[in-house]
């Protein structure tokens, strides 16, 4: 945690930004709830209770500038709220998810599955590919509905 937040600092003053106490309370609510995709108002609510004097502005202001700096990734999942997500050290690039459409539940998968097709994209299109997005609509396991059950065994 302590690691993170140096490098947070260290990214914000390579761009003549200051970690201040309330942007440090912020990415600590980010970093504390790092499965999260937490909205502007949700990251608001927790950092109060670090930095009470903190106003809804102020945490406005930070996740914009954190997302310019690719710390978070502001994200839109279709329900008109932006999200912010925190962007992994160990990937390059963002993870995709997957969306459930009926309980809205997230899941994220952090391996980098488009690997073979940046590959791709670099020998036949010489273009290289230094970020993407791949969110998936659908049907989470949960909201299946029951496995049908399996035919009895034949009659011989
Ligand atoms: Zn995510
Ligand atoms: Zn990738
Ligand atoms: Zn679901």
């Amino acid at each position: 945690m302590e690691a993170r937040i140096e490098k947070v600092k260290q990214q914000l003053q390579s761009q003549g930004y200051k970690l201040t106490p309330q942007r440090e309370a912020t990415v600590r609510v980010l970093l504390e709830n790092e499965e999260d995709h937490l909205s502007a108002e949700d990251v608001f609510m927790l950092v109060k209770d670090k930095a009470p004097e903190i106003g809804l502005a102020t945490v406005y202001r930070t996740l914009e500038l954190l997302s310019e700096m690719h710390v978070v990734e502001k994200m839109n999942f279709g329900d008109g709220v932006a999200r912010y997500d925190l962007r992994t050290e160990s990937n390059k690039h963002h993870h995709h998810h997957l969306i459930c459409v009926k309980c809205g539940s997230m899941s994220e998968i952090m391996e980098d599955w488009l690997l073979p097709l940046e590959e791709r994209l670099e020998s036949e299109y010489r273009f290289t590919v230094l970020d993407h997005r791949l969110d998936f609509q659908g049907i989470c396991a949960k909201c299946q509905p029951e496995n049908p059950p399996e035919n009895p065994p034949e009659q011989q």
